[in-house]
């Protein structure tokens, strides 16, 4: 993941031509409620208790020092000038019994977008759900409650990409009613409202619509429970919006 030559420019480019959104996990639209709310029911709103899984240390770090981690680290990605990640035995060993990662990535299976490479980090430092085009499940959404409600994450960075190929699939849906076989369409389902709302908008269709499946995908979180909106109210959670250009290496965190 950091031999500099995996991932270079030249290797950013020579991938970005080529144009496939692979993994076709299947998705439903994101949805309130859900198995960890219903095990809490009746908690109060900024005082959750999960369940202990594992013996867990929660992050001090803040939501605008996750952020700007993850910025500073994606501007060494793209200049080539990324440190050495530590995943050695003993950071292994460091983690083993506990997690405490400083950010929540929502993002697309493509091959060419794998978040820790992208922002240099290791073992430990994130917490990712992948499902092509970067959609939440109820399951996605059951994740990244307990991740902020357990861990104490302080960050959820949702990011779509250049090309995407499970945005074009939906925009093949509205332009050409394109059925596609197996759960592939489950897949796509989530992603038809930006194609369908950006369909007219002046400039690339695609793009257009990868950059507001995001901004769906996060407006629809900020409002997806007390899990999610309590932390939001207390300053202690952002959820922000980002797309990753696959030419030039760049994560434009548009919305915030
Ligand atoms: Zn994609």
């Amino acid at each position: 993941m950091n031999d500099p030559t995996l991932s270079s420019p030249a290797r950013r480019r020579a991938l970005s031509a080529m144009c496939a959104c692979s993994g076709a996990a299947a998705s439903a639209p994101l949805l309130g409620g859900g198995v960890l709310r219903a095990l809490l029911a009746g908690a109060a709103a900024s005082s959750v208790a999960l369940p202990a899984i594992a013996a867990a240390v929660k992050t001090t770090v803040t939501p605008d020092q996750a952020l700007n981690r993850l910025m500073e680290g994606n501007r060494l990605f793209l200049q080539g000038r990324l440190p050495p990640v530590v995943n050695n035995a003993a950071r292994r060993l460091q983690i083993a019994k506990s997690q405490a990662p400083f950010a929540i990535l929502v993002s697309c299976s493509d091959s060419r977008v794998p978040p820790e490479a992208l922002f240099g980090v290791g073992l430990g430092e994130l917490f990712i759900i992948r499902v092509a085009g970067n959609s939440v499940s109820q399951e996605g959404l059951g994740s990244i409650e307990y991740a902020v409600a357990e861990l104490g994450v302080p960050l959820v960075l949702v990011m779509g990409h250049e090309r995407c190929g499970a945005v074009s699939a939906a925009l093949s849906v509205v332009k050409d009613h394109t059925i596609f076989p197996g759960a592939i369409g489950d897949m796509v389902q989530p992603i038809l409202p930006a194609a369908i709302t950006t369909r007219d908008d002046p400039g690339d269709w695609l793009d257009n619509a990868v950059r507001r499946n995001v901004v769906n995908v996060v407006e629809k979180l900020r409002i997806s429970g007390k899990l999610i909106e309590a932390p939001i109210a207390e300053g202690k959670l952002k959820i922000v919006g980002a797309r990753y250009d696959l030419d030039d290496g760049n994560v434009d965190f548009f919305h915030q």
